[in-house]
C-alpha cells in the first residue's frame, strides 16, 4: 500500500522539538542511564492538594457531563474575578473562553482571526507554537528578531519596520519562553501605541506572570491604553502557575465577539474543557495562593544559582531572566569546535553531543529561532541542576 496522502496543511507545522528532546531523554532514562533532564516545559511541583481535593470532589459529586463549549458559568465567573485581582481588567462572563489549555486557546484565536495571507508578527526568539499555529491556519509569520544585549525584548522600530497592510497582530509573551525576558510598562506601552496607529490586534500570551524575580511586577498591556483593552486577547491559564500542565485548563480574554467565534469553533471541535479538569481550575484561582508564592521563591532561588554558574563557564554567556523558569545561554563560542572528532556547527549540534556524551537534555535555540543559544529549563531540582552544570563543564572541557 502506498503511504496516505495527508492535506498541504499538516504538511505546513513540523512536530514541537521540544516534545522531541524530553523523548529522546526519556528513552535514555527507560534504558537505565542517568540523564539531566533541563528539557522539561513544565513545573516539576506536584499540583497543590486542595486543587487535587476540588477535583475528587466534582467528580464525587456527578460533575462529569458536558458543560456549556466555551465552559461553565462557574469557572468563568473565577476567572473575571482572578484578572481583576491580579490585573484590574473589568471583564464580564461574555469576555472568557475556556479551552484546553492555553496552547488550544491560542490556536482557536488563529483560526477565527486570520485568513489566508494575513501577517502576524512574533519577536524571536519565540515560543515554537506560534509559529506553527499561524502556518497552519494560511497566515505568514513575520518573525522580529531581538538581541541578547537589549534582553530580547524587541525595539519598537523594528516592530514597525515589519509591519504592512496585511498586518493583523503582534503576539506578546511576558514573561518570555524561551529567553525569559520581560517588558518593562513603558516597553509595552510603545507596543501599544503602535499598534492602535496602525489598527492591529495584540495577542498577549501571561501564562508566566506569576513565575517572575528580583521584584518584576508584570503589567497587562490590555490595561495600558481604551485601544489595547478593546484589541487585546489575554491568553493564560493554570499550567504553569498551579503546577497543572497535565489538566488542559486556559483561557482567553477580550472581545465578546472574537469569543463568542471561539466558543462556536469549540463546540463544533473539541465541544468543552473537561468538566472536572474545569471545577478543580475554580479551585486554582478562587483557593488559597500560598503555593504559588513557594513554587515562585524555589524557582528564583535555582534562577540565580544557575545564571551564576553559567556565567562562570568560559565560553558561555547567559541573560539573567526576570521570569518564567528557562535560562536562554549563548554558546555560539563553541561553533567550529569538536567533540571525538567531530565538529559542533549548530544548536542542535550542540545539544545532541551534550546528550549523546553527558547525557544532559536541553532544547537547541534553532528550535526557537535562534541558533547560537540553547534553552535550559530549571524546572528541575537544585540536586538536578547542580549535577547538569556539573556534565556541562565536562562537556565543555573536552571540546577541542
Ligand atoms: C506552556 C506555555 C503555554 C501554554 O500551556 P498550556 O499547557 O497549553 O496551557 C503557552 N504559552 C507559552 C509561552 C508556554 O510556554
Amino acid at each position: 500500500m502506498s503511504k496516505p496522502k495527508l492535506s498541504k496543511r499538516i504538511g505546513l507545522i513540523q512536530p514541537s522539538l521540544t516534545i522531541g528532546i524530553s523523548a529522546k531523554a526519556k528513552e535514555l532514562r527507560s534504558q537505565g542511564v542517568s540523564v539531566t533532564n533541563f528539557a522539561a516545559g513544565e513545573p516539576d511541583f506536584d499540583t497543590p492538594d486542595n486543587i487535587k481535593y476540588a477535583a475528587i470532589k466534582s467528580i464525587v459529586k456527578g460533575n462529569t457531563k458536558y458543560t456549556p463549549a466555551g465552559g461553565t458559568n462557574e469557572l468563568k465567573d473565577a476567572v473575571v474575578e482572578k484578572e481583576k485581582r491580579k490585573n484590574g481588567l473589568k471583564y464580564k462572563r461574555e469576555n472568557v473562553c475556556i479551552s484546553v489549555g492555553a496552547k488550544h486557546a491560542l490556536f482557536n484565536i488563529a483560526s477565527v482571526m486570520l485568513d489566508e495571507g494575513d501577517e502576524i508578527i512574533i519577536p524571536s526568539p519565540y515560543w515554537v507554537t506560534y509559529e506553527a499555529i499561524a502556518s497552519y491556519v494560511g497566515a505568514k509569520p513575520v518573525i522580529v528578531k531581538t538581541e541578547e544585549k537589549n534582553g530580547f525584548v524587541p525595539k519598537i522600530e523594528e516592530l514597525e519596520k515589519a509591519i504592512t497592510e496585511k498586518t493583523k497582530m503582534i503576539i506578546i509573551n511576558n514573561p518570555s519562553n524561551p529567553t525569559g525576558a520581560t517588558y518593562s510598562e513603558d516597553e509595552l506601552k510603545e507596543i501599544a501605541k503602535l499598534a492602535e496607529k496602525h489598527d492591529i490586534w495584540i495577542i498577549s500570551d501571561e501564562i508566566y506572570e506569576d513565575i517572575v524575580f528580583d521584584g518584576y511586577k508584570p503589567v497587562s498591556i490590555a490595561t495600558l491604553s481604551d485601544y489595547a483593552r478593546e484589541r487585546t486577547l489575554v491568553v493564560n491559564g493554570v499550567s504553569k502557575t498551579y503546577s497543572m500542565t497535565g489538566w488542559r485548563i486556559g483561557y482567553t480574554c477580550g472581545d465578546r465577539d472574537v469569543i463568542a467565534a471561539m466558543s462556536k469553533l469549540q463546540s463544533q471541535s473539541t465541544t468543552n474543557p473537561t468538566s472536572i479538569a474545569q471545577d478543580a481550575a475554580i479551585e486554582a484561582l478562587l483557593g488559597p495562593q500560598d503555593s504559588v508564592e513557594r513554587m515562585r521563591v524555589a524557582f528564583e532561588q535555582r534562577r540565580t544559582y544557575i545564571v551564576k554558574a553559567l556565567n562562570e563557564i568560559e565560553g558561555i554567556t547567559c541573560h539573567n531572566p526576570k521570569g518564567a523558569f528557562y535560562v536562554f545561554p549563548n554558546i555560539s563560542a563553541f561553533f567550529g569546535r569538536k567533540i571525538n572528532g567531530e565538529e559542533i556547527k549548530n544548536s542542535m549540534d550542540f545539544a545532541t553531543k551534550l546528550l549523546e556524551t553527558e547525557h544532559v537534555a536541553l532544547v537547541p535555540g534553532i528550535a526557537f529561532g535562534a541558533d547560537e543559544f540553547v534553552r535550559i529549563s530549571f524546572a528541575t531540582s537544585m540536586k538536578e541542576i547542580e549535577e547538569g552544570i556539573e556534565r556541562l563543564k565536562q562537556f565543555v572541557s573536552k571540546l577541542s
